[in-house]
């Protein structure tokens, strides 16, 4: 969320109003929402805090409110001159547009969204936050639009946006959404009967999925975990693995016994069906009547009937299968009224003046222009400016994940203040500019180099376990070979280099202390040398 200007004070209730609805708490969101709107005082801060309500209504399912408030935020947003609230409140809106059925609507909205973006200075955590998010509905809109190729596209670019950042929910959904599309990919390659290639979506969605339901799992989040592993078991009942999908169901719901109930129904719904391609139709019969007791929505109970309907008939058991029937068709019609209903008051929402020009702006600006800019956000997200290593945020990132079996050199200059000094901080400059050009080219694709700052680089050596010290020698040696002249006359570069391999530390943080342990015996020791021992 947006720094600043908003109070310490009414920080806090941001992020506790994010908290909450993490933690499904819609009660306590609700509350500590209301409590930020009556207290909010700059513009900025009810944007803010309008934002938190309107996200509350969305989640919450009513997104013709969601809609309006959104609407509020943005008016507010654009006269506070705050387009990272601008940004968000616009994809909320197109969120809300795409779960009613207004995908062209809700499309026009996330690219006009983007294009906000597209003039906001890149760096802060909250500028590529809220990219994210409005890669992300881009994404889910392209697929609800049916074009696939577009949403990956978006999608993908989605999960490269989420990474580095600090919000992992975002990584998970992002994830989740990759294998959703995948899965369409699959469906439509069925259709047409290209079997492999639909079983190759499918084992891509699985991989995808399995990832979602791991960042899901890591971090708590419940809806997010619960809604991953549902794809997974769909997917995995479509490659032929019914009875792995059901396991994994069957011990989700005994560890989420006390789980919300609209969860708990997917998941009956689910096994439902998968006992349903397994041909157990009694249990299809009983998780399909579990799944309904557990769900008052009326759009979720239409389905489930449905589904229940089915089941009952392949059973045999048909005067119940009928009367299911006539209970879907009556839910169905319920349903279609109240979505017309909807979509009315969805037409009648006007944009207001300073939308309108944004929006004759979006269209001269095509979709591939935004994702160009997007490209471009994600990388200085990630990219050390002066050298275009990775960045400490990318390192950082790198560090805090699962650390596999690779080596970890820390290179600092020898003696670089008398550079600056002796020469020029230009000078200064292109010494670091070369140097990562050097690393970059003494790098395999599957090795990282960053630069940590100042003087000092990183470069993470992947694959073959003995090569790393004869190639952090090689490194070593080639910038002391290197004709310097050209940057300045006389001048000479040496580094110092600390080396540790994954197994001697417990993790990517204690690694990379240990090396740089190493790196100051190597000053110790004369400089312009490698330690990777003691
Ligand atoms: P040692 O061999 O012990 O590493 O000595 P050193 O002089 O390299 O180490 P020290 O840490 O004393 O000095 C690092 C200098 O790097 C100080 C700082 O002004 C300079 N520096 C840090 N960042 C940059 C930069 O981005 N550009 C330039 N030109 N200089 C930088
Ligand atoms: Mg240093
Ligand atoms: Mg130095």
């Amino acid at each position: 969320m947006p720094q600043a200007p908003v109070s310490p004070a009414l920080r806090t209730l941001f992020d506790t109003v994010a908290a909450s609805l993490q933690a499904q708490d819609m009660p306590r969101a609700l509350d500590v929402a209301q409590r930020a709107l009556a207290t909010a005082q700059t513009p900025a801060e009810r944007a803010g805090a309008q934002y938190c309500m309107a996200r509350w209504h969305y989640l919450h399912g009513e997104l013709d409110v969601a809609i309006d408030q959104a609407a509020a935020v943005c008016t507010l947003a654009a006269d506070a001159d705050e387009p990272i609230w601008l940004g968000l409140a616009r994809t909320l809106q197109a969120r809300c547009l795409n779960a009613i059925g207004e995908s062209p609507s809700a499309l026009d909205l996330a690219l006009l969204a983007m294009q906000g973006l597209a003039s906001v200075e890149p760096g802060g955590e909250d500028v590529a936050e809220t990219c994210q998010a409005a890669t992300i509905a881009l994404g889910v809109i392209h697929l609800d639009l049916g074009d696939l190729p577009a949403a990956m596209q978006w999608c993908e670019r989605a999960v490269e946006l989420a990474r580095p950042l600090q919000n992992q929910a975002a990584c998970g959904a992002a994830l989740d959404t990759v294998a959703c599309v995948r899965s369409a990919m699959a469906a439509r390659a069925r259709d047409a009967g290209h079997v492999e290639l639909a079983e190759q979506h499918e084992r891509i969605a699985i991989a995808f999925s399995t990832e979602a339901v791991q960042v899901a799992h890591r971090i708590g989040h419940v809806d997010y975990e619960a809604s991953a592993l549902l794809n997974l078991a769909e997917s995995l009942t479509l490659v032929g693995e019914p009875t792995r999908a059901l396991t994994l169901l069957q011990d989700w719901a005994r560890q989420h016994s006390e789980t919300l109930r609209r969860q708990r129904s997917h998941m009956h719904d689910s096994l439902g069906q998968i006992r349903l391609a397994m041909g157990h139709l009694d249990e299809a019969v009983t998780a399909f009547e579990t799944a309904l007791s557990l769900n008052d929505d009326r759009v979720h109970r239409a389905t489930i009937t449905e589904h229940l309907s089915s089941a009952l008939e392949r059973c045999g058991r048909w005067q119940e299968a009928l009367a299911r029937h006539k209970e879907f068709h009556a839910l169905h019609a319920q349903v279609s009224a109240e979505r017309a209903q909807r979509n009315a008051r969805v037409a009648a929402l006007h944009l207001d003046a300073e939308q309108e020009r944004a929006r004759a702006r979006v269209l001269t600006t095509s979709n591939d222009q935004l994702r160009r800019r997007a490209e471009d956000l994600q990388r200085m997200t990630v990219e050390d400016p002066l050298t275009g290593l990775a960045n400490r945020r990318r390192i950082d990132a790198l560090l805090s994940g699962p650390q596999d079996d690779h080596w970890l050199a820390i290179l600092d200059v020898d003696h670089f203040k008398r550079i600056n000094d002796d020469h020029s901080h230009a000078v200064g400059d292109a010494v670091l500019r070369m140097l990562g050009a050097i690393l970059r080219d003494n790098c395999r694709p599957t090795d990282t180099a960053g630069r940590l700052g100042g003087e000092e680089f990183i470069v993470l050596y992947r694959g073959d376990p003995l090569a790393g010290p004869a190639a952090v020698e090689r490194l070593r040696q080639r910038v002391a070979a290197h004709d310097w002249s050209a940057v300045a006359a006389g001048l000479q570069v040496t580094v110092s280099i600390g080396l540790a391999h994954a197994t001697e530390a417990n993790d990517g943080h204690a690694l990379l202390a240990l090396a740089d342990q190493r790196l100051y015996a190597a000053k110790r020791g004369g400089r312009n040398r490698v330690v990777s021992s003691g």
